[in-house]
C-alpha cells in the first residue's frame, strides 16, 4: 500500500500513517519548515528542541544515535536515558519501553519503521545505499526479542530519495540488482536509477514480512523535504523521523 504525506503549508512536521499500529503508536517526519535536526549533541539544538516541544514529549524520552550508515541496531532498555545512546555509533533503535520515543535523522536515506502488530514493541532504522540491510537486522531483533514471526511485524517505509532522482553509476546499479533483483534498477538511456524502497521490500518480504506501507514522497523532488542530493554536501540539512507513543 502506498501513500503520500499529508500536511499544510507552514507545518513543521507531518504524520506518517502507520499500517495496523497497536495502542496508538505514532510516527512523524519533520519538514523543511521544522529546520535542521542535526544529530550531534554538540551541534546547535534549537530546531530539535522545538520539534520535541511541539510533539509534547520530554527530551528525556527522545532517543537518537550517532549515525554512521552502519547495519547496527541497538536496544533501548526499560531504565535507560538518552544521554547513554547519543554517542553510540549505530543506525537503528529498537525498544519495548513505551516511554521511549525513537528518532533517526535523514536527508535522502530512508527511515524504516518496524513494529509488532499487537505488542508495544517498535524500531526505526536509517537506511541508505550503504546501510541497506539494516531493516533486516531490525526485523531479526524484533522477532528474536518478542519470540515473533515476521508475519506479525508491520513495516512502513518513510520518505527518502526516489528512483526518479537517485542516479547511480553502473557498478552500484549492478551490485544492487544482483542482491535485490532486476526491479530495483531503472535504466534510462545510459543512466541508472536505484529504487531503495523496492530493495527493502524485496529483502523484508523474502524474510516473511507481509504488511507494508510505503510513503512515496521523494526527498529530492518534494520541496518541503530536506535532501542531501538536492541541497548539496555543504548545505544539506537533516529531518527527524520519529516513532513512539506520544
Ligand atoms: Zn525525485
Amino acid at each position: 500500500m502506498t501513500q503520500t504525506l499529508n500536511y499544510q503549508a507552514g507545518d513543521k512536521w507531518a504524520d506518517i500513517p502507520l499500517e495496523q499500529a497497536p495502542f496508538g503508536l505514532k510516527a512523524i517526519i519533520s519538514l523543511k519548515n521544522g529546520g535542521n535536526m542535526s544529530y550531534h549533541l554538540k551541534d546547535q539544538l534549537p530546531d530539535r528542541m522545538n520539534l520535541i516541544n511541539s510533539l509534547g514529549i520530554s527530551s528525556q524520552r527522545f532517543y537518537y544515535l550517532n549515525q554512521k550508515h552502519s547495519q547496527r541496531v541497538v536496544t533501548i532498555g526499560q531504565n535507560s536515558c538518552p544521554e547513554n545512546y547519543s554517542s553510540i555509533e549505530a543506525d537503528g533503535l529498537f525498544t519495548q519501553n513505551p516511554k521511549a520515543v525513537l528518532a533517526v535523522t535523514i536527508a535522502d536515506c530512508l527511515p524504516i519503521f518496524l513494529y509488532h502488530k499487537s505488542k508495544p514493541a517498535f524500531a526505526v532504522v536509517h537506511s541508505g545505499y550503504k546501510g541497506t540491510g539494516i531493516a533486516a537486522r531490525a526485523l531479526e531483533l524484533l522477532c528474536q526479542e518478542l519470540d515473533a514471526k515476521p508475519s506479525e511485524i508491520s513495516v512502513t517505509i518513510g520518505p527518502g530519495i526516489g528512483s526518479c532522482c537517485y542516479n547511480v553509476g553502473p557498478e552500484r546499479a549492478e551490485e544492487f540488482q544482483k542482491k535485490y533483483g532486476p526491479q530495483v534498477v531503472k535504466k534510462q538511456k545510459t543512466s541508472y536509477y536505484l529504487d531503495l524502497r523496492k530493495a527493502n521490500l524485496s529483502l523484508l518480504s523474502k524474510q516473511g514480512v507481509e504488511t507494508f506501507k510505503v510513503i512515496e514522497n521523494c526527498t529530492a523532488c518534494t520541496p518541503d523535504l530536506h535532501s542531501y542530493r538536492e541541497q548539496g554536501p555543504e548545505n544539506f540539512k537533516l529531518m527527524a523521523a520519529v516513532i513512539g507513543f506520544f
